[in-house]
């Protein structure tokens, strides 16, 4: 047997546990009890599915990623079928939990060169600017508001190097602004911020 033969073959065999499962795991989701699932109107979950369907694509999950998915598909491909199959509820998941917050950069990404520093927040900018036309264009019942987002630095050694940071940003042509404690104070009344520098980031 040729060595590459032998080789997809070893390879085969290993996968091959997990492409056929000889039992299914029960998922154990808790429900969503999430503050933000109160104010939403009452959502009645399709039935479950039963039997077999048939569809160009099938996604897996009705969090952010699988509607989104769904969605940007969808209108790409109107032809095409799209099932989405979500365990729970859709958003019962981290999407129906989080903070809410729509933000730039990613997080763990520090000190990027300035080329993916700029490419990082036009990317981010643009997801932002996607969600709120889409908002805009089907009239979505949301509470959307982008007035920028405050990194509040409470030691003096993080707030000079954010600092520093904002003008390096800015060289880039990112709006972002360094305020000091009392520029900040006609913002926002932070108590805990009394001595030390703090930072608004304007980003979104
Ligand atoms: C506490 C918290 C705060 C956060 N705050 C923010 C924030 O402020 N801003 C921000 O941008 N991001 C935030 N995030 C991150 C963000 O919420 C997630 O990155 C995002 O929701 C992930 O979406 P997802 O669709 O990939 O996953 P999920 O939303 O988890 O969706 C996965 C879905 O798949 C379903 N599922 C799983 N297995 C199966 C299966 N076998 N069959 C069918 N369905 C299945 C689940 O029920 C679930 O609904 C936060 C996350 C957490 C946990």
């Amino acid at each position: 047997m040729q060595l590459l033969e032998k080789s997809m073959l070893a390879a085969a065999q290993l996968v091959a546990p997990f492409s056929y499962p000889t039992s299914f795991e029960r998922l154990d989701i808790d429900d969503n009890r999430a503050v933000w699932i109160e104010g939403t109107p009452d959502y009645r979950p399709t039935p479950s599915l039963r039997g077999t369907i048939q569809a160009d694509l099938a996604i897996i999950g009705g969090g952010f990623t699988g509607t989104s998915m769904a969605y940007h598909f969808s209108q790409r491909y109107p032809d095409k079928k799209v099932v989405l199959l979500e365990a729970k509820t859709l958003a019962n998941g981290a999407s129906g939990r989080n903070g809410g917050m729509v933000l730039n950069w990613i997080n763990g990404v520090e000190d990027a060169s300035p080329e993916m520093t700029r490419l990082i927040y036009d990317t981010t900018r643009g997801g932002i600017d996607l969600i709120e036309s889409i908002i805009q264009k089907h009239n979505l019942p949301v509470s959307f508001r982008r007035d920028g987002s405050l990194v509040n630095h409470t030691s003096a050694e993080r707030a000079e190097y954010a600092h520093h940071k904002v003008e390096v940003y800015n060289q880039l042509g990112i709006p972002i602004q360094f305020l000091d404690k009392a520029a900040l104070k006609k913002v926002i009344d932070i108590q805990t911020a009394t001595a030390r520098p703090l930072i608004l980031l304007r980003g979104s």
